[in-house]
């Protein structure tokens, strides 16, 4: 299970959003309170559509280190998209 948040109100360009979970817990830019979310980042071949169903991942990582130095590795059309729980 990967964790990301970000800040609900994305008022100023400084409004916070990052992976994992944040250090504090309201937003640098605006002050609102940080939301959390939980999931996954997963691998996809890129579609036109923007569409990315869970199913359709070729690989899944907690890490989006990890995610990223895959589709690094591989090329081609491969993107990171994050998946919901
Ligand atoms: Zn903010």
């Amino acid at each position: 299970m990967a964790n990301r948040y970000y800040c609900p109100a994305h008022v100023t360009p400084r409004c916070e959003r990052g992976d994992g979970k944040p250090k504090h817990p309201k937003c640098r830019g605006c002050g609102s309170k940080l939301e959390t979310e939980t999931g996954s980042h997963g691998v996809f071949h890129w579609t036109a559509q923007n569409r990315y169903p869970a199913k359709d991942a070729v690989k899944v990582y907690q890490s989006p280190k990890a995610a990223q130095d895959y589709v690094d590795k591989q090329g081609g059309d491969l993107v990171v998209r994050w998946i919901y729980d």
